[in-house]
């Protein structure tokens, strides 16, 4: 009943649009289809706590207002006019509420539609690849990248000022984040896995390894995989000179620039070792954070960093470019079995980028 009426009202509405409106009795009828569109706002709404029962309070609730409304034009005063502006005012204001809450409404869904059409085009990778299950979809990244300190225990002297060294980032999502390192193996089938099965991975990169084939990165990061600095040789950095130390990560920055286009921000010391002069000469040259590790996969089995021997929200995972040579199987042998135990344990693999 109300709806047909506020139908009408809404024509009325359109009406003195057009004809400039003049008449109280067409600025109450306003009012009732004002106070019609906020209450229907309301109850269409998730039960009125927000900005919709607010609007829902002003006109007392119910068909109550309406009634009372309708009476008004009889004892109109000087000030009903005024009134009838402020309630006016309040209408739109409750309108283009209900229209932004719409609008929200419809992304929210649209986004939830291309989750579940990406999700299906996964499953059917996922089967293609041999995979136990279907990788959980990853949320959307955070607005705002979470702020990243040391790792207590990871600290060295003066290290305040210089690049984080940490193994997980801090998130209450259940994701973790795939790094591979130092780039020996170049597996045409791991750049047709990851693209098909949409898994992010960052790759850590060092030059000793890859300069006998420095296209097969190229490839790699126009899929969208980011190149990180891993050392021109991999040396383990301690032993090293600070000089010595910044040749080989400054070193690695200017060849990833030249051969990539791009400077790395994330660096990553062989073996996880590292002292203060390793993260100064790092941030001398545009390192903005060392990402060490808390799990590490292979083909059979994963290797803990943890106490408790399990996942965590916002840990990274290690694993590196091997072939069948080096460990029991191949790049995708390993994938299906880091994907099993992410998979498993609810976690989705998100991009470290978008993090960190
Ligand atoms: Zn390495």
């Amino acid at each position: 009943m109300q709806l047909v009426r506020q139908n009408e009202e809404k024509a009325a509405e359109r009406r003195k649009r057009h004809t400039g409106g003049r008449a109280r009795a067409v600025v109450a009828v306003l009012l009732i289809a004002a106070l019609g569109s906020a209450c229907a706002g309301e109850s269409g709404d998730r039960g009125g706590g927000d900005r919709g029962g607010r609007g829902g309070d002003g006109g007392g609730g119910g068909g109550g207002p309406v009634e009372s409304a309708s009476a008004t034009p009889g004892r109109a005063g000087p000030d009903a006019g005024k009134k009838a502006e402020a309630k006016k005012a309040e209408a739109r204001k409750a309108d283009a509420a209900k229209k932004a809450d719409a609008v929200k409404k419809a992304d929210a869904k649209k986004a939830e539609a291309a989750v579940a059409k990406a999700q299906a085009l996964r499953a059917v990778a996922a089967k293609k690849w041999k995979l136990a299950k279907t990788p959980l979809a990853a949320p959307p990244p955070p607005a705002v990248k979470p702020r990243i300190t040391t790792r207590k225990g990871f600290e060295v002297t003066g290290g305040a000022t210089l690049p984080p060294v940490f193994t997980n980032v801090p998130t209450k999502e259940k994701v973790v984040f795939l790094t591979i390192d130092d780039g020996a193996e170049k597996d045409p089938e791991l750049l047709r896995m990851m693209t098909e099965l949409k898994i992010p991975y960052s790759a850590f990169l060092s030059d000793y390894v890859i300069n006998d084939n420095y296209s097969y990165f190229k490839k790699m990061q126009a899929r969208g995989v980011s190149l990180h600095n891993h050392t021109l040789t991999h040396p383990y950095l301690p032993g090293l000179s600070y000089e010595k130390q910044k040749r080989e990560i400054c070193g690695q920055q200017e060849k990833i620039q030249k051969r990539y286009g791009k400077r790395p921000e994330l660096f990553r010391p062989p073996y996880g070792n590292y002292d203060a002069g390793t993260l100064r000469a790092a941030k001398s040259c545009g390192v903005k954070a060392v990402p060490l590790w808390s799990s590490e996969a292979f083909p059979d089995h994963m290797e803990w960093r943890e106490w408790d021997r399990d996942l965590h929200p916002g840990d990274i995972v290690l694993t590196h470019f091997r072939g069948k040579g080096e460990w029991k199987g191949s790049m995708p042998d390993m994938i299906r079995h880091v994907m099993k135990t992410i998979t498993d344990k609810g976690y989705a693999v998100a991009k470290l980028e978008d993090y960190v």
